[in-house]
């Protein structure tokens, strides 16, 4: 905890510990302000420990090491087990607070709803999304683990057609392949599979990965494999450039196919549930004709798929909380390059929670090397080392040159009393009494799971 301030001094409030938010924390703790980061859940990692599938060991362990070192440091209180929405009003952190800034980190935790009358009534009944889906697949193996526990049908369905959902067929095969190789008694493990593919480790055992019988898994997209998300053209293509990333996309998506015996059908577009009871039973698909951005149904091609599990992997968005405005799917920001929230001074987006939308030199200078060798190593179908470390080295560039404008907010106001200050330092510090929590490291301890893979 701080002592007691006794010089003015800027306060800032931001809100999830993850990758954008202890960016943000390092920046401004390293230049003198005093941060405050609220964050939702005990843990503060955020997409790298709920998101990320448990496969990436490494990756995952080495950004923690480099967030914990980044709250763990002089200028910076971690308020855990603190929502913003529900133990924390977000009216009156704005009004009441008195803090000199407020950044939303918070990330892009909703799930797009698939656009499919009615649908949402079969969650948890044959449909599950994407988010709770990897939040279970990462912490399935812990004894206290709380949330809902799904078991993986052969013949599930999975809708999507960017990166995350690539993890989502991934992480269906493995588990698949894992309890039939099981049943004939070949103990082999998920980190095996994901590593050298289900053909590879099946050979090594001496099985033909066809006589096991899998009903293996299949992604439907609505365009075409050429226009998957999983790699980006430079700004203003040429044709050729155009071409290149085609192929990129296409002998990526193969390699997935191939390595975790993947089915794909692109150009399928869900319309309609088809159920049994209060059960999701399949999906209707209609064929699409792209053009561009779009796919157009195309009538007469419409087909039922009868799957025991659908799952949808079709994007994440901000969750709406009580009292920040939203346009869209998003909270209403004025510059989707700066973050800057249109309805309130001095509050600011950082990080997902102003996903994609960006155009940022930086991003865009990412995108392009994300192309590649990034994504290979990302899906583990490259040849390289398995080190996807750039993609968080650029997220964090990202939110570097976000907070340019929050520091000139800064340096335009006054900083704050040390009255102020202190005032909010009490307020938080009855929190953190009240959670026992006495300091970031000891609290990271005492909340990590013994057995957290
Ligand atoms: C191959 C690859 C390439 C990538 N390329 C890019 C790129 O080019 N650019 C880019 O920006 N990103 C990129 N990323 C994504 C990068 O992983 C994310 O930007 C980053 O992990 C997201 O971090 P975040 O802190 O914004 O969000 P999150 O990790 O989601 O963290 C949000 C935090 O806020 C907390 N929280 C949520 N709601 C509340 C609440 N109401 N109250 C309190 N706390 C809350 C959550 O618990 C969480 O800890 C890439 C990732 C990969 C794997």
């Amino acid at each position: 905890m701080i002592e007691n301030i006794s010089e003015p001094k800027h306060c800032v409030a931001i809100i999830g510990g993850a990758v954008a938010g202890s960016t943000a924390a390092e920046v401004l703790a390293d230049a003198g302000v005093v941060c405050v980061v609220f964050e939702q859940n005990d843990r503060p990692y955020g997409k790298i420990e709920d998101g990320l599938p448990r496969w990436h060991v490494k990756q995952r362990k080495m950004e923690y090491e480099t967030i914990d070192g980044r709250l763990d440091r002089p200028n910076v209180i971690f308020a855990p087990r603190t929502r913003l929405g529900q133990d924390l009003d977000f009216h009156d952190l704005v009004q009441n607070w008195g803090f000199s800034a407020i950044l939303l980190a918070n990330g892009a935790w909703k799930d797009r709803p698939l656009p499919v009358d009615g649908i949402d009534q079969y969650v948890d009944k044959g449909l599950i999304y994407q988010n709770p889906f990897i939040y279970w697949f990462n912490h399935k193996n812990e004894k206290a683990y709380p949330g809902p526990r799904y078991v993986i049908p052969e013949g599930t369905i999975v809708i999507g057609g960017g990166l995350a959902s690539i993890d989502v067929v991934k992480a269906v095969q493995v588990d698949l392949y894992e309890a039939a190789l099981r049943s004939r008694g070949i103990e082999t493990t998920m980190l095996e599979l994901e590593h050298k593919g289900i053909p590879a480790i099946c050979a090594a055992h001496g099985v033909d990965p066809a006589a096991l019988g899998v009903k293996d898994c299949v992604l439907y997209y609505r365009r075409r494999a050429v226009d998957m998300p999983v790699a980006q053209p430079p700004d203003n293509a040429t044709p050729e450039q155009m071409a290149k990333t085609q192929a990129v996309r296409q002998k990526l998506l193969s390699k997935v196919l191939e390595k975790f015996r993947v089915r794909f059908f692109e150009c399928h577009l869900p319309t309609a549930a088809i159920t049994e009871g209060d059960r999701l039973v399949g999906l209707r698909f209609v064929q699409t004709r792209v053009e561009g951005r779009n796919a157009h149904p195309i009538p007469g091609t419409e087909t039922d798929v009868l799957s025991p599990l659908v799952i949808s992997s079709i994007g994440s968005v901000p969750e709406p909380i009580a009292g920040v405005e939203m346009k869209g799917d998003f909270y209403r920001f004025k510059d989707w390059d700066t973050g800057e929230y249109a309805p309130a001074e001095r509050v600011f987006g950082v990080g997902n929670v102003v996903t994609g939308q960006g155009n940022i030199a930086v991003s865009r200078k990412h995108a392009a090397f994300v192309a590649r060798h990034l994504v290979e190593n990302y899906l583990g179908i490259g040849d390289g080392e398995r080190d996807i470390s750039p993609a968080y080295r650029g997220a964090e560039d990202r939110v570097r040159q976000q907070l340019e404008k929050v520091e000139a907010s800064l340096q335009r106001h006054a900083p704050l009393a040390p009255e102020q200050v202190n005032t909010i330092l009490e307020r938080v510090g009855s929190r953190l009494h009240q959670l026992g929590c006495a300091g970031y490291r000891e609290w990271i301890d005492k909340v990590t799971p013994p057995d957290l893979e």
